[in-house]
């Protein structure tokens, strides 16, 4: 017998002892797949769960019920949360040849990630083998149901069906058919926008409601992101579609007072053209995706895109976006993968890493950040279903992207683990302390950088993680303290708020939790002296009740402060001690973190 996907999770924790795990884990969930339990589907109909029932990408769930015909369809689980929040997105109910199970564990109150002895299951909301511990590889989590889902338009239409939500993400869609479909030219790896019959065209004034809407939820989104399908109609090509996104963005940032952080995800446009989006708009960030690297792979994957712009064009106007946009604000993509099959695919593994590593040193010395994104096959595409290339091509291309941009000192600010999710390239970001100190701090307002600032509560402690020589000062309240009862979540654990990701406190926390090490917590007692607590870094929260909670407490003394991330530390051992360390406020990251209902962004 081969390798389990555990034993393979493992060895490549053990062959890449830099990367992180949890990036590793969301490679192999995504390579082999998983399936959802009848416990774990059961418990993600819940109100606290319960998602979507379509994507806005027209693609549907198709989960088993357990009732007959009459019974509600279950609807599509939000994206998988892994404990340092890495964000996993699983085609449900795509064909695997062997997925893990995604179980639910009701005395722990918590999901599980299992590899159960006795095999995976056939369908989603089928029952799982044995006991929900058996085979355990993580506790996983899963994005919580935003509250927009509760939201109808003016004009009768649920949130849902116009919006999508990560867990710091808001995803709306513009026009809901690709024109290359229609042409026979679609890329021959998408399966998105099959299905037909509905307007393309979202009204503008019902995404202006949604967005609203959305941002009544405190600290829920840190990014909106808008993308659809491609619409070259116009003259010239794409004006009709520069001009809806150009309406449709306004109508996104009706309710902000100046620039707010939003991607405009779309075939590459001149540099005139998107001037006048940006200049109309207050769209921050822009991602014309190449998808394929050399002229030859383009076009053999992409002949929508050759068609109507062509292979060296779109290069030239992705490089040519950075002067309207600026450094490390223009995006890009590569379907890892896809390259590697189909008639007049790259020749090998090798050859394919070479080339996209390529790509990337080519876009990151003008500026751009070029990403990689895991080609899964589907069904409905062009190229159907075939074989995935080796799931270690996948490690060494995350990999060799993270390290290519850190070394040209690019951020994925716009498609991080928070605000994107799709890259494990850009996951990997979570702990590159000296690429952050290498960047200028953004000129902003005061009261930005106050937002950003340690928001002391009661309760401040002191915090020694790796990575870091001395002490950080550091928000810290037990789950107790922040009325935090939930299974999973004891009342002893404690919480530390982190202000903005990209400090110091941020990446020796992620590292800790990455890596197993433990953190050394000084908790000031009212009679003097401090509790020394030693603790295991237990999960990150950028959503859910913990971190709405400490949020809620950050923001009861500062209504503009913000919490980019709510750590769960679980003690290990405590001992009282007569002082604590001196400390040093968290180092600032390189633009501010905030929140979109920031009160400062309106
Ligand atoms: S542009 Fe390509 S990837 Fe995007 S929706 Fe159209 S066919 Fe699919």
């Amino acid at each position: 017998m081969g390798e389990t996907k555990t034993q393979e999770w493992r060895r490549l924790c053990a062959e890449y002892p830099d990367m992180s795990p949890f990036v590793l884990l969301k490679i192999s969930m995504v390579w082999h797949g998983a399936r959802l339990s009848a416990a774990a589907l059961a418990r993600l109909q819940a109100p606290d769960y319960r998602f979507a029932s379509d994507e806005p990408f027209e693609i549907a769930f198709t989960g088993r019920t357990e009732a007959d015909d009459e019974a509600p369809r279950p609807v599509m689980p939000g994206g998988v949360l892994l404990r340092d929040a890495t964000y996993v997105y699983i085609n449900w109910g795509e064909t695997y040849d062997d997925p893990y199970v995604i179980d639910y564990d009701p005395a722990a109150g918590e999901f599980t990630l299992r590899e159960p002895a006795c095999g995976t299951i056939a369908a989603d909301g089928d029952a799982a083998p044995a006991d929900a511990r058996e085979g355990l590889v993580d506790v996983i989590g899963f994005t919580p149901r935003p509250a927009l889902y509760d939201f109808m338009t003016g004009a009768g239409t649920p949130a849902d069906a116009l919006a999508d939500a990560r867990a710091q993400k808001l995803i709306l869609t513009a026009y809901r058919r690709c024109e290359f479909w229609r042409e026979g030219r679609q890329c021959r790896f998408c399966a998105l926008f099959t299905r037909r019959g509905v307007d393309p065209e979202v009204p503008c004034a019902e995404i202006a409601e949604v967005v609203r809407a959305a941002l009544a939820e405190p600290g829920r989104y840190s990014q909106l992101y808008v993308s659809g399908g491609s619409d070259m109609g116009g003259e010239p090509a794409f004006s009709r579609e520069q001009d809806r996104y150009g309406r449709v963005l306004a109508a996104m940032g009706e309710t902000f007072s100046g620039r707010f952080a939003c991607q405009l995800m779309a075939p590459a446009y001149d540099a005139d053209a998107l001037a006048r989006i940006v200049g109309q708009t207050g769209v921050t960030s822009y991602s014309p995706n190449l998808e394929a690297w050399g002229a030859e792979q383009f076009g053999r994957l992409c002949p929508g895109k050759q068609a109507h712009v062509g292979y060296d064009e779109w290069l030239r106007r992705t490089a040519d976006a950075v002067g309207v946009l600026g450094r490390g604000n223009v995006y890009t993509q590569l379907v890892g993968g896809a390259e590697l099959a189909g008639e007049g695919a790259v020749p090998s593994v090798d050859d394919a890493l070479a080339r996209n590593a390529e790509a990337c040193e080519w876009f990151a010395e003008r500026g751009v950040t070029c990403l990689s994104v895991i080609w899964r096959p589907h069904r409905r595409s062009v190229l159907g279903w075939v074989p995935m290339p080796p799931i270690d091509y996948y490690v060494r291309l995350a990999r060799e992207f993270h390290a290519v941009r850190a070394r040209h000192g690019l951020v994925a600010f716009e498609d991080d683990y928070k605000a994107c999710g799709n890259h494990p390239d850009s996951d990997l970001e979570r702990c590159d302390l000296p690429v952050w100190q290498g960047l200028a701090r953004q000129d902003v307002s005061p009261e930005a950088d106050e937002a950003g600032a340690l928001p002391l509560g009661e309760r401040s402690g002191r915090v020694r993680v790796p990575l870091v020589s001395h002490a950080i000062a550091a928000a810290v309240a037990s789950a107790g303290e922040l009325g935090v009862g939930m299974p999973g979540v004891a009342p002893d654990t404690l919480v530390v708020s982190v202000a903005e990701d990209r400090s110091d406190l941020g990446a020796g926390l992620a590292h800790a939790l990455w890596f197993g090490e433990p953190v050394e917590l000084w908790l000031p007692r009212e009679e003097g002296g401090a509790e020394r607590v030693t603790c295991r870094v237990w999960r990150c929260d950028i959503v859910g009740p913990v971190f709405s909670a400490a949020l809620a407490r950050a923001r009861s003394v500062r209504p503009t402060a913000e919490v980019a991330s709510a750590w769960e530390l679980r003690p290990l051992s405590r001992e009282l001690v007569s002082s604590a360390p001196d400390a040093c406020a968290p180092s600032r990251a390189p633009r501010p973190e905030l929140h979109l209902d920031n009160p400062l962004l309106h």
